[in-house]
């Protein structure tokens, strides 16, 4: 009896986790492993370019939001440097719940699942950089996400709704940035900013195109033959 409900139990276990989201497998104590885990080759190959990044809470501005704990300010209780942005709603409280988050640009969705009831629903979505560079978007403690692991979004495109983390917090949307090929979910606070990037300044750096890499106009092109 034991042996069946254990290969049951296996066999359920198993089937949940696609080979995406193996890398964030919990471990006995409920933490998320904390192994670094690489992109596949596949999703290496099948991450798309992205031209343009944008805020996850939308406007060129976020006029209707703001940043309440920025990134790598200290937070003594949680005894580390803040891994991300938290992005609210300008009502406060919970006024932003079931708000849209859109995706900061083009990308191949690596992640989406509850890790932990702390982190909430995650989706973790990754970008080439018309540099050729790999960066990671992760948007924590949603209430719901409507996207899947191997998902091709795009710019703007809703991927879930701000939440809570199951009542963890007031609703807001924890965002990070991360130069990495590494799925990794981190702990949200740290000593050390390792692969983490500045996430609203690197969607500003990132917000505007090079003119080089735009289609040219076909006036342009003419112009330059002649
Ligand atoms: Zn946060």
């Amino acid at each position: 009896m034991m042996l069946v409900a254990g290969l049951i139990f296996l066999f359920t276990t198993r089937s949940k986790h696609s080979r995406l989201d193996t890398a964030l497998f919990l471990q006995a104590d409920g933490s998320a492993d904390p192994r670094f885990h690489f992109m596949s080759p596949w999703q290496l190959a099948a991450t798309p370019s992205a031209v343009r990044f944008d805020s996850p809470m939308g406007s060129a501005d976020s006029a209707l939001v703001y940043n309440a704990q920025k990134f790598w300010e200290m937070n003594e209780a949680r005894h580390g440097h803040h891994t991300g942005d938290d992005l609210n709603g300008i009502g406060g409280m919970n006024t932003d719940l079931g708000d849209p988050v859109f995706a900061t640009a083009d990308g191949l969705v690596v992640h989406a699942g509850q890790p932990s009831p702390g982190w909430g629903n995650v989706v973790i979505i990754s970008h080439r950089t018309m540099k050729g560079e790999i960066l990671q978007s992760m948007y924590a403690h949603l209430l719901d996400f409507k996207v899947k692991p191997g998902d091709l979004v795009s710019r703007g495109q809703r991927i879930g709704s701000v939440g809570t983390a199951n009542g963890y917090y007031p609703a807001h949307l924890h965002f990070e940035m991360r130069a990495s090929d590494g799925v990794d979910l981190g702990a949200g606070y740290a000593a050390n900013p390792l692969n983490h990037l500045d996430p609203m300044k690197t969607v500003t750096d990132l917000r505007n195109a090079s003119p080089d890499a735009l289609s040219p106009a076909p006036l342009a092109m003419i112009l330059k033959e002649n």
